[in-house]
């Protein structure tokens, strides 16, 4: 026995022999100090020894009902949820001694510490610790909940986003941005009813998973309730800031299947909100059309990676002469499944993902080579010049004139032979660097035309500055102007412009006779349009220019 004991005494654990009695219940036999502690430390209100215990009993049961050869092993919770200790409870068979009930070893490892760690440590992921809300895991996690119960239908999940909260924390400090957001936090906390819970999910960014006791209708009243609430100003040391918020929302609806979906369809809603300054409600639809964008931008990487854009080359015309100047170099993508897709859709795409930069340098790199093809199948420099589109993203993000002059000089094409096509956003973005890059193209004689001009912001006094050649009057006001005389108008307000200033004019969109004859009436120069012709492959464009020249 005293051997026995010792052993026992040497486990760092709880540790108990049991026998289990013919009658059926069980005696507890030689055990260690710990053990002891444990009996008589039990709660109060739970004056039972362990071996009495509920789940410990069954365990036992298990144990001996099963032969005693396979050890059982369970989790027990000793009490209730706020003082009771967690043990991992281990019941091991001991050699039978003849004549004599069997036994077993019943061990109990005190694992408390350890399950109040990480339940205090997923509290902690779980919150936000400025502002004591829950953060954006557990706010995931609750609308997770609601649609899993199927109750999805009667709620909305409402994003709100600070708009000026960035300048604040730059301009007044960190310390000051803290407290406008427990300020925030304590406003928003007052517009919720019962049944609704507000998450702090990012810096600026609040969510509240939205109870619609009264249907729909009670989101847009949320909404109201909040601009309301934040439309007060903060008092912040002796200073007042007026914070204004974006609101996006989305109902759950047949569409989602997940929480996490549902939160991102409310931010895509908020990203609308943010531009149009309303309170924006999710479009069922639209998460799809952002996926499509996102399909395009990765194949358009990989079209522009294997080289499988095209040019198509449209000619431009002298209209006083009849003559084909030169060709626009106009993008072209067939999609492998898709078919053809428009420039107008994936150009947009490639200057949202950065893309533009490596498109816009192949147009350019490709045009010139097609234009130096040219020249050695006649025999030297055609009289012909390339007009190359350049996105107002690559003349803010990549070196222009530097990849300009390169391509220039590899394809040995002289700088007058380039015209640049760029719209007014280009200028209007970033005045001082657009004025240093067409300065630049002047320096290598690349001749600039201002691309669809009069849709975008026009800016008078740019047009006197910077060293543009040639005004391109977009196809809106080209197309059904000899039914409109506004349009007329415009027309004959730009060619007076561009010759006061000693600039060319294009006219895009000619589709008739008329419309040419007109346009060289008013005094306009150049002219392109499907009447001429349609944008051509470069050996189509090539025996195009040639049938006209005799
Ligand atoms: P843009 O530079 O104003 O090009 C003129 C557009 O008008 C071309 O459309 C051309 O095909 C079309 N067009 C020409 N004549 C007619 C006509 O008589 N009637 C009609 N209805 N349309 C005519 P496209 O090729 O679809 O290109 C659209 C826009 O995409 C271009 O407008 C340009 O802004 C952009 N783009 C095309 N290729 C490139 C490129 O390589 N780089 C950049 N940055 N933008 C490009
Ligand atoms: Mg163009
Ligand atoms: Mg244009």
């Amino acid at each position: 026995m005293r051997v026995r004991e010792s052993f026992l005494e040497a486990l760092p654990i709880a540790a108990a022999m049991v026998s289990a009695l013919p009658s059926g219940q069980f005696e507890l036999g030689v055990c260690n100090e710990r053990y002891q502690q444990l009996d008589s430390s039990r709660p109060s209100n739970q004056p039972l020894p362990v071996i009495a215990c509920h789940d410990i009993v069954r365990g036992l049961q298990t144990f001996f009902q099963s032969g005693g050869e396979e050890p059982t092993r369970f989790e027990w919770r000793d009490g209730d949820a706020v003082s009771g200790r967690h043990f991992h409870v281990n019941i091991a068979s001991l050699i039978r001694i003849t004549g004599s009930p069997p036994r077993c070893l019943l061990t109990l490892v005190d694992r408390t510490t350890e399950i109040e760690n990480a339940r205090s440590l997923r509290a902690e992921l779980l919150h936000d610790s400025l502002t004591g809300l829950p953060n954006r895991s557990a706010f995931a996690e609750a609308v997770d909940d609601v649609m899993a119960e199927g109750a999805g239908a009667s709620y909305a999940v409402l994003l709100v986003d600070l708009s000026r909260f960035s300048r604040i924390n730059e301009s007044l400090g960190g310390v000051a941005g803290d407290e406008v957001i427990i300020t925030v936090a304590r406003r928003l906390i007052s517009t919720l009813r019962a049944g609704d819970l507000l998450a702090r999910i990012g810096g600026d960014e609040f969510g509240i998973l939205l109870r619609l006791s009264h249907g729909p209708d009670d989101a847009p009243a949320a909404a109201r309730r909040i601009q309301a609430v934040l439309s007060t100003p903060f008092r912040l040391a002796r200073f007042e800031v007026g914070l204004e918020c974006a609101i996006g929302c989305a109902l759950v609806g047949e569409e989602q299947t997940s929480g996490e979906e549902l939160v991102r369809n409310a931010q895509f809603a908020l990203k609308r909100a943010k531009s149009t300054g309303r309170v924006e409600v999710h479009h069922p639809g639209e998460a799809a059309c952002a996926r499509y964008k996102l399909d395009l931008e990765t194949e358009l990487r990989r079209a522009i990676d294997q080289g499988d854009l095209r040019l198509a080359y449209q000619p431009i015309i002298d209209l006083a002469a009849n003559r084909i100047t030169g060709f626009e170099a106009l993008s072209r993508w067939k999609h492998t499944t898709r078919g053809p897709i428009d420039p107008g859709e994936f150009i947009p795409v490639a200057e949202e993902a950065g893309l533009i930069v490596p498109l816009g340098r192949w147009a350019l790199d490709s045009a010139l080579s097609t234009l130096a093809a040219w020249d050695k199948d006649a025999g030297g420099p055609v009289p012909l010049s390339m007009s190359v589109n350049v996105s107002a993203i690559q003349l803010a993000r990549d070196d222009v004139p530097g990849m300009i002059a390169a391509a220039l000089a590899t394809h040995g094409i002289a700088g007058e032979r380039l015209t640049i096509e760029l719209t007014e956003s280009a200028i209007v973005q970033d005045p001082d660097r657009a004025t240093r890059a067409l300065q630049a193209l002047r320096g290598l004689n690349v001749r600039v035309a201002m691309d669809d001009f009069g849709t975008g912001y026009s800016s008078l006094s740019y047009l006197r500055r910077l060293p543009i050649d040639n005004l391109k009057i977009d196809r809106s006001f080209v197309s059904g102007m000899l039914a409109d005389r506004d349009k007329v108008a415009i027309v004959r307000a730009v060619l007076s412009l561009a010759d006061a200033l000693g600039m060319t004019t294009t006219a895009e969109g000619i589709e008739t006779i008329e419309l040419s004859q007109t346009l060289a009436a008013l005094g306009c120069s150049h002219g392109q349009g499907y009447f001429y012709s349609m944008p051509l492959p470069a050996d189509e464009a090539a025996a195009y220019w040639r049938s006209r020249l005799g």
